[in-house]
């Protein structure tokens, strides 16, 4: 009896001293979370928030309530029952309001499970203010749009005139005059693409890209494409072969915007092999999945591992090519967008100084 009190004493004690170091670990934490410069909270198990930092007050009343939300943005409370009946981590642009000012501001709301023992014991959040980035971000959207669209206006007629002048002159073919004027269109042509696709992120930006779905057929529109290409580049300079399932099929898309996606992927594909002139463009029909997939792939310089899916971001260039090859980082972007709006997906996978594979897929209905 007398061992077993003594054994029971001890545990008694080793409980204590467990918790209290527990305590102070906590004590420890939340010193820590009061010290961010953003808002801080953390939620127990079952989501009901059970610490908040100073911070929290400046836009809500109660420990117990979310900040107020502007009425147009998602739900938090929502949000995160979806994320925590999932097990993951809740990511969030919203507006809130500010108790003393009564103003809304940008906050990005990040909630990320706390594990212990391969089971979520609790979560933290944090509100990051991005309101001033969100203002710099709208301005330079408008910025694009305008001029963008200001710029477009007198280049449409230079084109018109370039082209009026080439008829009047009547120039002889082989003279170094025609040469100059094939030129001037060549290079109105690359400055008309550029100006196009700023417009088509000012675009995106504004919820404005428009699709327009149609059945089409799908192996016609990649015959195009690539006629397109090879037209538009010397014989010697590509090399396209066709693999892989014809979907020769009617497919509903919205064919200028899948086509201008193939070119921009072929383009990329001539453009960064520089050294190898082969390109492949296989497709795979899958029934099962109801899918079609567009591989466009090449042997050039390839894309390292972690960067690969930062190059369907808006204005993202790979640091180490970026020199060699002119470009601004918005092609892939508006295909990512397009793919998106036909509820398909896009990606790559790539080996430096292998090549690179990018694909597209379409859902079949
Ligand atoms: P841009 O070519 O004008 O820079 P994109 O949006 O088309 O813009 O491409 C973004 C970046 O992705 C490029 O700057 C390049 O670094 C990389 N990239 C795209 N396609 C390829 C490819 N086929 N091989 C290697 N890198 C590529």
């Amino acid at each position: 009896m007398k061992k077993t009190q003594q054994n029971l004493e001890l545990e008694v004690k080793g409980r204590r001293e467990s918790q209290v170091t527990m305590k102070s670990q906590i004590d420890h934490f939340h010193l820590m979370l009061e010290s961010l410069p953003q808002i801080a909270f953390t939620l127990n198990e079952s989501g009901t928030v059970d610490f908040v930092n100073g911070k929290w007050y400046e836009y809500s009343t109660s420990e117990q309530n979310f900040p107020e939300i502007y009425p147009d943005d998602p739900d938090i409370t929502e949000e995160f029952e979806r994320c925590r009946k999932k097990g993951k981590a809740l990511e969030l642009e919203v507006r809130i309001k500010n108790v003393v000012s009564g103003n809304y501001r940008y906050h990005l709301l990040r909630v990320t499970p706390v594990y212990d023992e391969g089971r979520i014991k609790n979560w933290v959040g944090t509100f990051t203010d991005i309101d001033d980035q969100k203002k710099v971000e709208k301005e330079k959207d408008e910025f694009l749009s305008i001029a963008s669209h200001e710029l477009k206006t007198p280049l449409t007629s230079i084109k018109a005139y370039v082209q009026l002048l080439e008829r009047k002159l009547k120039l002889d073919k082989e003279s170094s005059e025609a040469g100059f004027v094939t030129k001037v269109q060549g290079q109105i042509e690359k400055l008309n693409t550029l100006i196009t696709d700023l417009l088509d992120v000012s675009k995106i930006e504004n919820g404005k890209l428009k699709i327009n779905k149609k059945p089409v057929n799908l192996e016609n529109l990649i015959s195009n494409a690539i006629e397109t290409i090879i037209q538009t580049h010397d014989q010697r300079e590509v090399k396209i072969e066709r693999h892989g399932t014809k979907p020769d099929i009617l497919i509903p898309l919205d064919e200028i915007r899948i086509e201008q996606v193939l070119i921009n992927f072929l383009t990329n594909a001539i453009k960064y092999s520089p050294d190898n002139n082969q390109v492949i463009v296989t497709t795979f029909v899958d029934e099962e999945a109801e899918e079609v997939r567009v591989n466009v792939t090449d042997f050039g310089i390839g894309i390292p591992d972690f960067k690969q899916d930062a190059v369907f971001k808006k204005f993202y260039r790979v640091e180490e090519s970026s020199l060699q090859f002119q470009g601004m980082g918005i092609g892939l972007f508006i295909c990512s967008e397009i793919i998106k709006q036909h509820h398909g997906h896009v990606g790559v996978s790539s080996i430096v100084d292998e090549g690179s594979t990018f694909y597209f897929t379409l859902p079949l209905n």
